[in-house]
This record gives structure tokens, sequence and C-alpha cells, in this order.
């Protein structure tokens, strides 16, 4: 296998698919829902070809797009008896690929699913279909002073099915909690059209946590088709400080000296300079430009907790450096250093041709040193990088800049992401944060994992979906190509996984 072949987009396809077994199915299809829901024209397949890691793309076989429940389930039944695989799709902004489409797969779109079903006050919950957009949770919740915690960058356009799918988290999951923290129930439907529910409308259910396993296990497992959420009371003040430094390393240290403060902020951000002036440029957030980095800091509680938080937060960030520390005078001002770090994304989608998004996690207290470290290697790989990331969580998000139309610049941030992902895991870290394996991190779960505890994610994957129909070749690595994978990266001398055989 050559070192392209281990690249994400050359995964290897399941079995071919006959067009005479391709008109058959998409004729049982059309039994079971309506023709405009079931796409087989090119130019019909084109908008599916990709998810938000669009340096990647490939057309579906199919794509089927159900209204109800039933019609997941005889779409499923039907898939699994022509033993095609599917793969489920919210809204297609993951940006580790993990709606990429199979050449030989159905695309199952769940985008019909748009309707908030129950909003209950007096249990702080709502009941939605996967397809709802994350931030229509609390927009519909707002007329009961409730909303919906986790906050992607993405809410205004994710769907919760692909929240749940990739354990999504956001700005406010450092307090409030990542998407497992906040669902009480799943309905699923299985690869062989069963329905089934996991947790329950209390807070703890019997038998294993399975309502756990399946939030982050990027559609492998079963087609989420309802969702009960938390809801959370709107807190009664919110308050958001923006601290300047000159260095991102003592910006990623005052993050570290403010959690062992012992307080929990809101939201714990930070933004290093390319980040800063891309952002300020789009939003005019009235961001200082001329900072190395900056930390967006929002607490949240009563009026007397937020104004004694406050106090503390800004003593904190002037011992530790600060250059300047502002706070928002009002709820105007408040949004709008938010919109800087929300809009973040496509405003570094301005400063390059192209940029690739990682998603690493590291202990808070190394921050500082894997900034440093990304900095060192932007300079050996000859690609710019901004840094706009959850501090708090110490979930990084390097955004590596390159131009897909120069050659080779792709392979390079491919593996320039590769290696920061790489320094996550020696750094105690993991290759996630909240973007979820998906095609993009296949390898370096390799890194993460034995051999051991790969086969055990493969016997949980094979006690749902024993022929591997659900989204294969995601999420979980084969040991084969680990093996590969383990083959050009001799570390020290010391070649991961000897046990296994190279092909
Ligand atoms: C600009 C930008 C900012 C972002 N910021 C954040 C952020 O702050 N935090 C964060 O966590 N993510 C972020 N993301 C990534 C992305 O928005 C999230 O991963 C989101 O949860 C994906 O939802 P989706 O509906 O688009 O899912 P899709 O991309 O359609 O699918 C994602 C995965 O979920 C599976 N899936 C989708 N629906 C279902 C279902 N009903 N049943 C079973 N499996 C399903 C798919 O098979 C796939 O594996 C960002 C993306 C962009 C483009």
């Amino acid at each position: 296998m050559s070192a392209d072949a281990l690249r994400p987009a050359n995964l290897e396809e399941p079995r071919a698919v006959s067009a005479r077994e391709r008109d058959a199915l998409i004729r049982e299809l059309l039994d079971v829902v309506p023709s405009h829901g079931v796409l087989h024209d090119d130019e019909d397949l084109r908008p599916y070809e990709c998810d938000g890691l669009s340096a990647y793309r490939r057309k579906p076989m199919l794509v089927v797009l159900p209204e109800t429940i039933e019609q997941v389930q005889q779409v499923l039944r039907l898939c699994q008896a022509h033993q095609v695989p599917v793969v489920a799709r919210g809204a297609g902004t993951g940006l580790s690929g993990g709606a990429f489409p199979l050449a030989n797969g159905v695309l199952l779109g769940l985008a019909k699913f748009n309707r908030i079903l129950a909003i209950d006050p007096d249990n702080r919950s709502a009941r939605v279909q996967p397809g709802v957009r994350n931030l229509a949770i609390s927009e519909a919740a707002a007329a009961h002073g409730l909303y919906y915690a986790p906050d992607p960058s993405s809410q205004i356009a994710c769907s919760i099915g692909g929240n749940v799918a990739e354990n999504a988290g956001g700005v406010h999951c450092l307090k409030y909690g990542l998407t497992v923290h906040n669902i009480l129930e799943l309905k699923v439907v299985t690869i062989d059209g069963e329905l089934i529910t996991l947790g329950g409308q209390s807070l703890d259910s019997p038998g294993y946590d399975l309502l756990a396993l399946m939030t982050g296990s990027e559609g492998m497992l079963g087609v989420i088709v309802e969702i009960t959420v938390k809801l959370l009371p709107r807190p009664e003040r919110a308050q958001v400080l923006l601290a300047a430094f000159d260095s991102v390393e003592r910006a990623g240290e005052a993050v570290a000296a403010i959690i062992g403060s012992g307080i929990i902020p809101a939201g714990l951000e930070m933004m290093d300079n390319n980040a800063i002036r891309a952002a300020e440029d789009f939003v005019h957030a009235g961001y200082p430009v001329e900072a190395e980095a900056i930390l967006l800091c929002e607490l949240d509680g009563t009026n007397a907790e937020v104004s004694e938080d406050i106090m503390k937060v800004r003593n904190l960030l002037i011992a530790q450096g600060a250059t300047e520390v502002r706070t928002a005078g009002d709820d105007q001002e408040r949004l709008r250093f938010w919109a800087g770090r929300k809009a973040a994304f496509p405003a570094v989608g301005r400063l390059s041709p192209d940029y690739y998004c990682m998603d690493g996690t590291i202990p808070r207290k190394n921050l500082g040193q894997i900034l440093r470290r990304i900095g060192e290697m932007s300079g050996e790989f000859g690609l710019r990088v901004a840094n706009v990331f959850h501090a708090g969580d110490g979930n990084l998000h390097p955004l590596i800049l390159y131009d897909a139309d120069t050659p080779g610049q792709l392979e390079r941030a491919e593996d320039f992401g590769g290696r920061i992902l790489e320094l996550c895991v020696e750094y105690g870290g993991t290759v996630t944060g909240e973007h979820g394996v998906g095609i993009e991190k296949l390898n370096q779960m390799c890194t993460q994992f034995t051999p051991d505890e790969l086969t055990q994610f493969h016997a949980v994957k094979a006690a749902f979906d024993p022929r591997g129909l659900l989204n294969p070749g995601k999420a979980v690595p084969t040991l084969h190509r680990c093996a590969e994978f383990g083959a050009m990266h001799v570390h020290h001398g010391q070649l991961p996984h000897p046990d296994i055989p190279r092909f």
C-alpha cells in the first residue's frame, strides 16, 4: 500500500454494486419513500458529494430522503437485504468527513426530520427530530426562559442529530457539558429496521449506558430519529471579559490559572494574531489587532456571582500578564465580542484559498507549550496557521492555511495536521475534541489506541451492525490500516504494533 492509499480520500469502497442491483434497489425504495425523496440523477447527487471536510469529494450512488420513522425503518431493511451500506447525513457541516458518501452506498439524509415535537418547560426538556438545527431549539425554548446549552460555532446550520452523532461541543460546554451531558433519550433505528429507545425521561436508567455509547458513534451503530434534550434556564446575567496578551504562551498559561483558581467560566476561548486580524476585518468586533493572543472569558449566574467572578478573573488576568482587559459594558458589546469568535472560521477562510481545520484536545496546563510547537511546525511545513479554539476545554482548532491548486500543498497540510494530532497524544490528550474521527483521523486513532482496544471497538460495532453496513470505514481503523500507518511512522526506532502483519 502506498502512502497515498492511506490518505482519507483513498478509502476502500465496500463491494461494487452492479447497475442492475442499483436499479432494483431504486424500484424498491420508490415503493416506500415518495419519489422526490429518492435521488439518483447526477445533478441531484452532486450537492451531497462532501461534508464540511470539502477537500474530499465522492458522489454517492443514491440519496434517500425519508420523511417518517417508518420510512427510515423500511429503507434500512432494504439496504440490509441488498447488502448496500448506508451513510446517515444531517446538515453536512461535519469537519472530519463522517458524512462522506460511498460510491456504492446510500446517503440517508435526515433533513426532512425538521420538527420540534414538544417543549416541556416543567421537565425542562424538548423532544425534537434529528434534522432540527441546533440554534432552532434555543430559539423555540426562549419563550419559556430556557435554552439548549451546547452551542457549536456551526449552530445556525448543524442538526441536532449530527450533534448527537459527533458528541458536539461549543463555547458553553466548559461549564454545561458536551452533547452527551445534555440529552435524556434517543430513538434509534438499527440496521435491521428495529426502532429502539435508549436512555429515558429521567436522569438515570437501568442497564448499560447505551445512550452514551450512541452519542459520538458517528452514524456507525444506528440512525437517530428522535432526541429528547435537556433545557436550562437562561442565567440572570452573563458578562464577558476580553484580555489581550503579547504572547500565546502567556495566554495559554492564563487559561490554566483561571480554571485552577476554581472558577468555571461559561466560555473561555482563545484566538491568536492571525485569527484576531481575520475576525476583525470580517465583523469589526473591536478586537486589539496588535495582540498576539486574546482570551474571551464569559461568566454567568446570578448578579452577585457574576460581579464577584468578574473581579476575580480580571485580577487574575492582569497577574498573568494581560496587556489589556476589557469588560463588555452591555449585552450588545458582549454579543459583538462573541461575533468575532463565532465568525472566526469563515473569517480565516478569507486569508487563504483553503484551510484545514484540525481538532485535538490536550491537558490545559500544556496549552502554551503546544501552541509554541505548532508555531515551529508551521515554519517546518511552510504553511501558515491560525489558532481559534475552546481554550478552557484544552480543545485546539489549528486552521492550517493552504492552496489546493498548488501541487503538494494539500498533502503537506494533511501531514502537518496529522503531526499536530500525534503531538496531542504525546502530551496525554486525544485526537478529537468535538469534530469526531470520520475519515480524517483514522490514522491517528492508531496512535491513540492499542490493537486490543481497537479490537474491542470493532466488537461493539459488530454487536449493533454485524455486516458492517452503517457508515463503514469511518471512525475506527482496521488493524491492517494501523500496521501500514505504523510502518511509515517509526518513532525513535520503535515500530508501532509490531505484532500485526504488514502487507
Ligand atoms: C464553521 C464550522 C464551525 C464548527 N464549529 C463546531 C464547534 O464549535 N463544535 C463542534 O462540535 N463542531 C463544530 N463544527 C462541526 C460540525 O458542525 C459538527 O460536527 C456537527 O455536530 C455536525 O452536524 P451535522 O448535522 O452537520 O452532521 P453531518 O455532518 O451531516 O454528520 C456528521 C456525522 O453524524 C452522522 N449523523 C448525522 N445525522 C445522524 C443521525 N440522525 N443518525 C446517526 N448518525 C447521524 C453522520 O453519519 C456523520 O458521521 C463546525 C463546523 C463548521 C463548518
